[in-house]
């Protein structure tokens, strides 16, 4: 696909890092910014959207996509199928604005590979006991998903050194002001050309 690649942010981190509360914020705040819906086997939250949050769909439909060559990359998480579609990345990572992936640690690595000059950024707990309390107090996740979440976060964090910023949530004002920043940097970058 030809898109600028400092047109691609991903971001990821472990279940519960608060990635979701960080990007979604800075979708508001900033018009210049877009986010790439995946689709997902995972079940529909209560307070999520379909097309918005994700593309809910059933595992068929996702097979048949992975047979259609529609996915940028796609992986099994926490049990379940989350992919890139190539749809959303040329939909969204226009000129002129800069896509958000909210996408894991093996998903990362793969959309390294086509676009190895994207922006990538690791939002990680403080630590493990903070992202189960975290995890628990969202109320989305039944005990079985909570325990895999956790169990993966160890090897997720141990990712961690492929990506080019990590940012410690601890304080969330702190660590949305950080992302912000990296963003805003690369926004400056995209505006005067030298990125790409
Ligand atoms: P992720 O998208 O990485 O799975 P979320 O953004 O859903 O994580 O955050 C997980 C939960 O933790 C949410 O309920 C969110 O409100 C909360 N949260 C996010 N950041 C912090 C923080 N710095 N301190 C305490 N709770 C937080
Ligand atoms: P959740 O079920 O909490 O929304 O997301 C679980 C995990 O799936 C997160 O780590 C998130 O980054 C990852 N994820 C979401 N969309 C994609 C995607 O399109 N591809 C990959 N590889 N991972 C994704």
């Amino acid at each position: 696909m030809e898109i600028e690649q400092g047109r691609i942010c991903i971001i990821s981190g472990p279940s519960g890092a608060g990635k979701t509360t960080i990007y979604k914020r800075l979708l508001q705040e900033y018009a210049w910014l877009r986010y790439s819906v995946s689709a997902t086997t995972r079940k529909q939250r209560e307070h999520e959207t379909d097309g918005m949050d994700y593309h809910f769909i059933d595992d068929d439909t996702f097979m048949r996509l992975v047979g259609e060559n529609a996915f940028a990359e796609y992986a099994a998480v926490h049990g379940r199928r989350y992919g890139t579609l190539k749809s959303e990345i040329e939909k969204k990572a226009a000129p002129g604005f800069l896509c958000i992936f909210d996408i894991d640690v093996q998903g990362a690595a793969l959309m390294l590979r086509s676009y190895p000059r994207a922006l990538t950024i690791f939002i990680r707990p403080p630590d493990l006991a903070a992202l189960e309390s975290r995890l628990s107090a969202r109320k989305t996740e039944s005990a079985e998903s909570l325990a895999l979440r956790l169990a993966n976060a160890k090897r997720e964090l141990e990712s961690e050194g492929i990506f080019e910023y990590s940012v410690i949530n601890d304080d969330l004002e702190s660590a949305y002001d950080t992302v912000r920043n990296i963003l805003l940097r690369q926004k400056g970058v995209l505006d005067n050309g030298s990125a790409l």
